[in-house]
């Protein structure tokens, strides 16, 4: 195998300044989150400071006030994605999806009171 892959994950208390082409300020940054650990950090550090194939960005999460608009909503990563350090994304879309195709045979074509069921059995579970 001559391809190893790490991933680095942290968590910042201020928002961190950097424009997302500028691979050395990113690498700064990593430097500066995981300066001064123990374990293998140092040669991992090291590895990515001379990586070619270098991502970094952050984990956002966005709150909206309605999934809905007119016929249109959103459902899984689109409306409702708890974030890649939560996990069960996957579930969350499936099940939403399901919750929601559920309250829309049951609206019997009242499309607003199925987006308006689903979203509050959602909120409940
Ligand atoms: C690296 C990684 C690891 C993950 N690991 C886990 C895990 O372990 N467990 C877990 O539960 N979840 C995990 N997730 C999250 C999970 O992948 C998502 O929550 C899930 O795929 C959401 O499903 P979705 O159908 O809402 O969105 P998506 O799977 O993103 O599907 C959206 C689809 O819409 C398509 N699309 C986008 N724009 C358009 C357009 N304009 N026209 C037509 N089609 C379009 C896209 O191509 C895509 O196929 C992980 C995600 C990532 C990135």
């Amino acid at each position: 195998m001559d391809d190893a892959r790490a991933l680095f994950l942290f968590r910042s208390a201020r928002e961190l300044e950097y424009h997302h082409r500028d691979v050395a300020r990113q690498k700064q940054l990593l430097e500066e989150a995981f300066a001064g650990l123990g374990w293998e950090a140092p040669r991992l550090l090291a590895e990515a400071r001379r990586a070619q194939v270098f991502y970094f960005d952050t984990i956002t999460q966005l709150r909206m006030d309605t999934w809905t608009r007119g016929r249109v909503t959103l459902a899984g990563d689109a409306g409702y994605s708890p974030g890649a350090a939560v996990g069960g994304s996957t579930s969350l879309a499936i099940v939403g999806a399901y919750v929601l195709a559920g309250e829309l045979a049951a609206a019997g074509g009242d499309h607003e009171k199925g987006f308006h069921d689903a979203r509050r059995r959602c909120a409940r579970t």
